[in-house]
């Protein structure tokens, strides 16, 4: 399968440094840019890139503070802006045209998302950096990605993770007997009720032809065939059970 158009989705925290004391840090940026250039460079892949804010605000941290629940994930919401900001700049020092549409016009800054918008840009060979997730609290940019996707017809949404090298059936990290999964189908994960992706972007997937690669950051070093990193991560389907 040759993939066309991709859209990668990191974890804010992909962007703080190893001990996540620093919401940015040079190496981390040098480490991520030379990730995304690998696919964009690749083929003459069409690549958009969904971020997260976990590097500074995800909406379930209110504890202690009395902010509302929606209040709290507009913040998040505008970290990813932050976080859009940030890539860009750096993809465009590297050489790279790069453009945010978000989810909320911010002048200046990022138009408002449109397919028609987003199309025309990848079709210009930028990477389009989608920021503000859903632009609706009580979600994450899990669904958000999932909805970009499907907005520009991408093949594949690849999701770098920090940590671990795919999905398991449980949090590797705590439960020793957590099993890697190789394949699975987007009703796969539903069913064994999956804590590393949410529902709502497995439920908005689940009836398209969208692949979903899930991947370690370390291990992917450049992008050279899909295969390869099939091998290496998990692949999400429609219609291919565990
Ligand atoms: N968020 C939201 N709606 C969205 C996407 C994100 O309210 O559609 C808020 C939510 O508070 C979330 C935060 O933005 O916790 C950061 O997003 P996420 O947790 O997905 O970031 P990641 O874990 O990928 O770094």
């Amino acid at each position: 399968m040759v993939y066309k158009r991709v859209l990668l989705k990191f974890s804010g925290e992909a962007l703080a440094n190893n001990n996540k004391e620093k919401i940015y840090d040079p190496f981390v940026f040098e480490r991520l840019i030379n990730f995304i250039k690998s696919f964009h460079a690749y083929n003459k892949m069409e690549v958009a890139v969904v971020v997260g804010a976990g590097n500074i605000w995800r909406g379930r941290n209110n504890v202690g503070i009395k902010f509302d629940a929606a209040e709290s994930d507009y913040i998040g919401m505008l970290g990813t802006v932050m976080n859009a900001i940030a890539l860009k700049d750096q993809l465009i020092q590297a050489g790279v045209d790069a453009v945010i549409l978000s989810a909320f016009l911010i002048e200046g800054i990022a138009e408002k998302t449109t397919p028609e918008l987003a199309n025309k840009y990848l079709e210009a060979g930028k990477i389009v950096l989608f920021a503000g997730g859903t632009g609706k609290p009580f979600f994450t940019t899990d669904t958000g990605a999932a909805m970009r996707a499907i907005d520009i017809n991408a093949d594949a949404i690849i999701m770098a993770k920090d940590g671990v090298d795919g999905l398991y059936t449980k949090n590797p990290h705590v439960y020793r007997d957590a099993q890697k999964i190789a394949s699975a189908s987007y009703q796969d994960l539903i069913d064994i009720k999956i804590e590393a992706l949410d529902l709502s972007a497995l439920e908005l997937l689940k009836e398209t032809n969208i692949h979903l690669l899930v991947l370690g950051m370390d291990e992917v070093k450049s992008f050279e065939t899909v295969e390869e990193h099939i091998e290496i991560g998990t692949i999400v389907k429609r219609g291919v059970t565990l």
